[in-house]
């Protein structure tokens, strides 16, 4: 039923410290009001009340019973939000621009949607992004095959290329299901294209155009909330819900054609809030890892952080919540934490084996020589 190591999903859930953990993939990256509210509905009925937004923009509910398990998937799969097998859901990884107004983006991901039905067989970390708005702004994003926005029209770019083959919105999908194709066939053990040491039949004839990613606020395609840590909590959810939710892979959701709401207290409304600057894993006790607690420190340490500086509190070495390096981080070891500057989680510490009380004067200690 679960297993470690997988990469999870709705009909491959994984344990966790807390419970299984269940992922949901969304169709292009949009829930509709509905679908938000049942969602958090089933948060709070059958896992921990807490919904985290990840990386690829897709949501997981924690702490997850697996006797619960039946009851999800039927709901689920009435709200659209389940596929037929754990194969085809693996291979349904397609990261969508949240930025895109009235032009392919949408077409663009059912048709790929429906090509990756049936196959061809590829790795669960094999992804695609359509990034198809007026500008490209998925590059922070892993994926293998891209449909980017060039100045021409479209192009399909492999990761590592950095122009891509320009293609008609009706040639797009076929030409990236016959490169992922391409692909399966000689990948051996490998699961990335661009680690193949092949490079892919496609022609290199013009770049992405680029574009900045959302911040919290007020945008042309409706309001950008940040959700600190990538978390909400059901109640907030259902209260989120005035209108369809686009996810993106920044940490906050864009709700479609709202100016203005009454937001729950303790999301991210604007783009100068230092919980933007910070990251926490689950940490303790919701991951096995972990033996410190992340998230409430984190916030505490929040309104602290020096302008412009960037703070990542992770309950032990592997650094899932931020795994680059930070101005700061904290590290979780044998209960306590240890200081690490301008490194990433698994670095040398500068300070070892402090206690949430000692951080705020251990932090301002050691940068006061660089400031
Ligand atoms: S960094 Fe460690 S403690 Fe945090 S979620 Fe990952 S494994 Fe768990």
């Amino acid at each position: 039923m679960s297993l470690r190591g997988w990469c999870p999903g709705a009909l491959r859930p994984m344990m966790s410290g807390d419970g299984l953990v269940l992922r949901i993939r969304p169709h292009a990256g949009r829930l509709s009001v509905a679908q938000a509210r049942a969602v958090a509905d089933l948060a709070q009925a059958h896992g921990n009340g807490r919904i985290d937004l990840g990386a690829r923009a897709h949501l997981q509910l924690r702490g997850v019973a697996e006797a619960a398990l039946p009851a999800l998937w039927a709901a689920l799969a009435d709200l659209g939000l389940l596929d037929q097998d754990a194969g085809a859901e693996a291979r349904r990884n397609i990261l969508t621009t949240p930025i895109h107004g009235a032009d392919e983006t949408l077409a663009l991901v059912a048709a790929l949607e429906e090509g990756l039905r049936t196959g061809p067989d590829l790795p669960a970390k094999f992804g695609f992004a359509v990034d198809t708005g007026a500008a490209a702004v998925l590059g922070g994003a892993s994926a293998d095959l891209r449909i980017e926005r060039a100045a021409d029209g479209l192009i399909l770019r492999a990761e590592g290329m950095a122009r891509g083959e320009a293609v008609s919105a009706a040639q797009a999908v076929p030409r990236a299901l016959e490169i992922a194709r391409w692909f399966a066939a000689r990948r051996g053990a490998e699961t990335r294209i661009a680690r193949l040491g092949l490079a892919p039949p496609l022609r290199a004839e013009q770049p992405p155009l680029t574009g900045a990613v959302l911040v919290p606020g007020a945008t042309p395609f409706g309001l950008c909330i940040g959700l600190p840590f990538g978390q909400i909590g059901a109640q907030d959810l259902h209260r989120l819900a005035l209108a369809p939710l686009r996810l993106t892979p920044w940490r906050s959701v864009l709700l479609e054609g709202v100016a203005a709401a009454d937001l729950p207290p303790g999301l991210i409304r604007n783009a100068a809030d230092p919980l933007l600057r910070v990251s926490a894993c689950t940490g303790a006790p919701g991951c096995a890892s972990a033996t410190v607690e992340t998230r409430a420190l984190a916030r505490r340490l929040a309104a602290g952080l020096p302008a412009g500086a960037t703070l990542h509190v992770s309950g032990c070495a592997k650094g899932c919540a931020h795994p680059r390096p930070a101005d700061i981080t904290l590290t979780g070891r044998d209960g306590a934490f240890d200081l690490i500057l301008n490194a990433g989680p698994a670095a040398a510490p500068l300070r070892r084996g402090l206690g949430p009380a000692d951080i705020p004067d251990a932090i301002r200690g050691s940068l006061a020589p660089r400031l």
